[in-house]
C-alpha cells in the first residue's frame, strides 16, 4: 500500500517499514481553484494562481496538491497534466504541474 501523504507509520499496520516508490509525473486534474488574495506575503506576489489537486495517472487514488505552473488556457476538470520541479532553496523543490 501506498502512503499518502508520507507519514511515519502505516495508518493500516502501524508498521515503521517504508521505501520510496516512483509513481510518474503524470496525472488529470481533479479539482482546481483560483487563489485571487493570500495573507501569505510570500505569495502576495504570485495572485492570482492556481492551486490543483492532480490526480496521479500511475494511482489514480492519490490527489497530490499543487500549484499550476504555466498558463491556464485549457485548465479544466479532467485535463492532463505533467510535473515540474520549482526549487524554493538549494535543498527543496516543490512539485508544481504544468497542462500538458
Ligand atoms: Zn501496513
Amino acid at each position: 500500500m501506498l502512503r499518502w501523504p508520507p507519514r511515519a507509520a502505516c495508518p493500516a499496520c502501524l508498521s515503521m517499514s517504508y521505501s520510496w516508490v516512483d509513481v510518474g509525473g503524470s496525472a488529470v486534474v481533479f479539482s482546481w481553484c483560483v487563489v485571487h488574495r493570500t495573507n501569505l506575503p510570500a505569495l502576495a506576489s504570485l495572485t492570482p494562481y492556481v492551486v490543483l489537486a492532480a490526480q496521479l495517472d500511475s494511482h489514480p487514488h492519490i490527489k497530490f496538491l499543487g500549484n499550476l505552473d504555466g498558463p491556464r488556457e485549457g485548465l479544466s476538470i479532467g485535463a492532463p497534466l505533467v510535473v515540474t520541479f520549482n526549487p524554493i532553496s538549494p535543498q527543496i523543490s516543490l512539485p508544481w504541474w504544468r497542462l500538458s
